[in-house]
């Protein structure tokens, strides 16, 4: 075991690296591997134990969202107390397997060791102690002790949702989910793919999490399936937490052409192939033997681009209308915020071309399958008196790019039920998500609202921190302490 002291000048950061390309592209398997306990002995012996730990700051563009107690569970990874290690964990987050696998680690962003060397392997650490957990039989569901003659409704079964309920569970509400697909996990088991999350992680937490009392009620969807007049009349509180589903669309000739989808239907397919489920009543959406490009350098386009490429795409483009980002942390957002720097995603390093700055005008096709995309590169900028930069497109820049599938990863623009929103009297922001009337009310009386659904597209861990939050609201409003 390395002296703590100087550990952060001694050790290196180590990282578990992705299984290799020719082996993992044949499965969709999870790519990352994970560190041996004596690899995170040696990560956690690094951290600085600051006065000022950064990296679990509740502000809202710096540190874990969760505000995990990152320090005092490296000491216990430190000195081997993985159990007490756990614990502590718990209490910051309700899922760290999801978060130690997908979160982005803000908190990395924002450790003091990052700024002048590379930060403490903070979500490795946090994965090893839930995985840990699981495996020597520390994770037992806790059954509440006492329950209240109070009922919550949570419509949506995405991380928002499911934090919500747990913490509304475990203080002795009784909570119903109601989730419009046929398993739980939202976003987590349809959208992100099983190589970054295999979904037996999301089935143990739904199981453990039934076992502790929740109710589960899958493939009915409120406003379709059941009214929110039937809700209203059996429940005490409802939380909305249906996500933001709805896609940002591209308006420009040939949109009309088979072969141009969205991201979400191309994903959530093969999700559901890999579960297993059936997908004979869909039509068919794949890559295999395909020129695919991708529109949107986001996350759900890199999903878009390692699904195509286990497919068999012949060769995998995406195109992005912002421009490149840099590769180190720019001026603009300097320590301790999230940077806004260049990310090459495990999927990238699979064989993909990617392109900034590029603008598509429209799409060509032949019999009416999608067959080309004609683009030109932008340049950004500020019109007199704008406040924002704007797309200009650069003179003699016009390209066409063969491509026989399209995958549409532009962003979501709302949660996509106005139907049931309208019903329920909850007013939308300026921005088409649910406005919150204070904290994580509506403006409906009894009516409470978490995750993307109010803001917009997000993370993970913001969609859970924001679950935590709606529970304590929902327990101050029924007169029911929530921890
Ligand atoms: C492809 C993709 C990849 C991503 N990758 C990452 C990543 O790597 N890391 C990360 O941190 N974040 C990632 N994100 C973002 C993250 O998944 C979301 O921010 C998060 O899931 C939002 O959680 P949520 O609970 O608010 O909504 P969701 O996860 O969208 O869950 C909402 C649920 O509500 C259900 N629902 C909606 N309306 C109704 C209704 N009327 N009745 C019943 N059920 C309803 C929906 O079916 C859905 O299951 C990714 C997103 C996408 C699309
Ligand atoms: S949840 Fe994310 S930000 Fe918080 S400790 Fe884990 S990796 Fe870091």
């Amino acid at each position: 075991m390395r002296h703590r002291e100087r550990g952060f000048v001694e050790i290196p950061r180590q990282d578990p690296g992705y299984r290799p390309v020719a082996e993992r592209t044949r499965d969709y398997q999870e790519v990352e591997q994970m560190l041996t306990e004596q690899q995170l002995n040696d990560q956690a012996a690094r951290c600085m134990d600051c006065g000022i730990p950064f990296c679990q700051s509740a502000h809202s563009s710096v540190g874990c969202p969760v505000v995990n107690a990152i320090p005092e569970f490296n000491d216990q990874v430190y000195h081997g107390q993985w159990e007490e290690a756990l614990e502590l964990l718990q209490e910051g987050s309700s899922f760290p397997e999801f978060t130690g696998r997908i979160c982005p680690a803000p908190c990395e962003a924002s450790c003091v060791v990052g700024i002048n060397r590379e930060p403490v392997a903070i979500r490795q650490i946090e994965l090893t102690i839930i995985e840990n957990g699981f495996k020597r039989g520390y994770v037992k569901p806790r059954i509440p002790q006492k329950r209240y003659d109070k009922r919550v409704a949570v419509i949506g079964s995405g991380p928002a949702g499911l934090a919500a309920a747990n913490r509304l569970n475990q203080a002795g509400l009784q909570v119903v989910v109601y989730e419009r697909d046929l398993y739980p996990g939202g976003m987590l088991r349809y959208g992100i793919p099983d190589f970054k999350l295999e979904k037996w992680v999301v089935e143990r937490r739904i199981d453990i999490l039934q076992q502790e009392g929740i109710a589960f009620e899958t493939g009915v969807e409120v406003g379709r399936d059941i009214s929110y007049d039937y809700i209203r009349k059996r429940f005490d509180a409802i939380l909305l937490a249906g996500g933001a589903r709805q896609p940002r669309d591209l308006f420009v000739e040939g949109r009309e052409l088979d072969g141009i989808e969205f991201a979400m239907d191309f994903l959530t397919q093969q999700n559901m192939r890999n579960g297993g489920e059936d997908v004979s009543g869909l039509a068919p959406i794949t890559a295999e033997g395909k020129h695919v490009v991708v529109i949107g350098g986001g996350d759900t386009g890199s999903d878009c681009v390692g699904t195509s490429i286990r497919q068999g795409a012949l060769k995998v483009m995406q195109f992005e209308i912002m421009p490149k980002p840099p590769e180190e942390r720019p001026a603009s957002t300097p320590w301790p915020e999230w940077p806004n720097k260049m990310r090459t995603s495990s999927s990238h390093l699979e064989g993909c071309q990617r392109r900034w700055s590029i603008n598509t005008k429209r799409f060509e096709g032949v019999d009416g399958k999608v067959k080309r995309l004609h683009c030109c590169e932008v340049k950004w900028v500020f019109p007199e008196g704008a406040e924002r930069p704007v797309p200009e497109e650069v003179e003699g820049s016009d390209f066409v790019v063969d491509a026989d599938l399209v995958l549409l990863a532009m962003g979501f623009v709302g949660p996509g039920c106005k139907a049931l929103l309208d019903d329920m009297g909850v007013a939308l922001n300026g921005r088409g998500f649910i406005s919150r009337h204070s904290g994580n009310a509506t403006t409906a009386e009894g009516v409470f609202v978490a995750g993307d659904m109010t803001d917009g597209p997000s993370l993970v861990v913001r969609a859970m921190q924001d679950g935590k939050n709606a529970a304590f609201a929902i327990g101050a409003y029924l007169g029911v302490r929530v921890g």
